[in-house]
């Protein structure tokens, strides 16, 4: 691709601030075509498209992410160019059992369980920033007895937190973790901007990825608290090419 059409505000902006032949873009879900004038492929960006700068560097839109992505280990975007296998969710769930380490791959699966349009509140959630125990912006310090910041002031951050199922023809895997950052690039929106949505926005948010195979990149701990015995944090979260998906189904059924 020797150029690209960018038609959104946001993107164009970030744009504006790249150096040729130095800034590295990863791009998903955008449209390629052969632009005859330019006699060269062109990608096209809609709403649909994921844009990260510098993928493997850390190196995002707003600088006050950068803080979050690298106190996050789930933050997941220098791990996601390294993950390429793909399993049923039968699979994730039985290979995450035999092993002690986390497990990282890749899912085609439906979400059947998202709770956008609930309240704010449950969508957003405030956590201590030493322990991520939940907290309230008014609460002076942190009501975790282990936390190691309690006798310091409470410091917080604030961003999407939700659980969501997803789904395949083997199963599914429950209350998946979709937080902070991977959050506002799977619904292509900052927390700031989703509380300004109305309920129909939320709603029609929320349909554009339960109607849709996505491909889901997700991380897999042991966690004894959880009923499956599971823990899931998804990485990164796209609606699925089609073709795509055709392609890795036909080989996972083969190996059923
Ligand atoms: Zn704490």
């Amino acid at each position: 691709v020797t150029c690209g059409k960018f038609w959104d505000m946001e993107a164009i902006q970030l744009m504006q601030n790249l150096l040729p032949r130095e800034t590295v873009l990863f791009i998903a879900d955008a449209k390629m075509s052969f632009d005859s004038f330019r006699s060269s492929m062109v990608a096209t960006v809609n709403s649909k498209t994921i844009i990260t700068v510098n993928p493997g560097k850390i190196t995002l839109q707003h600088p006050h992410h950068q803080k979050e992505a690298s106190e996050d280990p789930t933050g997941g975007f220098s791990q996601r160019n390294s993950i390429t296998d793909v399993y049923t969710v039968n699979q994730l769930k039985e290979r995450a059992k035999e092993q002690s380490e986390p497990l990282y791959g890749i899912t085609y699966s439906f979400i059947s369980k998202f709770d956008l349009d609930s309240s704010v509140s449950k969508v957003i959630k405030t956590r201590c920033s030493k322990c991520k125990f939940l907290v309230t912006e008014d609460m002076k310090s942190c009501t975790n007895q282990l936390c190691p910041g309690r006798e310091q002031p409470l410091s917080t951050t604030t961003g999407f937190d939700l659980l969501v199922d997803f789904t395949d023809h083997t199963g599914t895997l429950q209350a998946c973790s979709l937080r902070g950052l991977v959050a506002e690039q799977t619904l292509g929106c900052t927390t700031d901007e989703f509380i300004t949505l109305t309920d129909d926005q939320r709603t029609s948010l929320k349909w554009k990825f339960l109607l849709g195979r996505c491909k889901i990149y997700i991380k897999i701990l042991p966690s004894p608290r959880m009923k499956s015995g599971l823990r899931g944090m998804i990485l990164a979260c796209t609606l699925a090419d089609p073709g795509e998906v055709k392609q890795h189904m036909t080989k996972l059924l083969q190996e059923l």
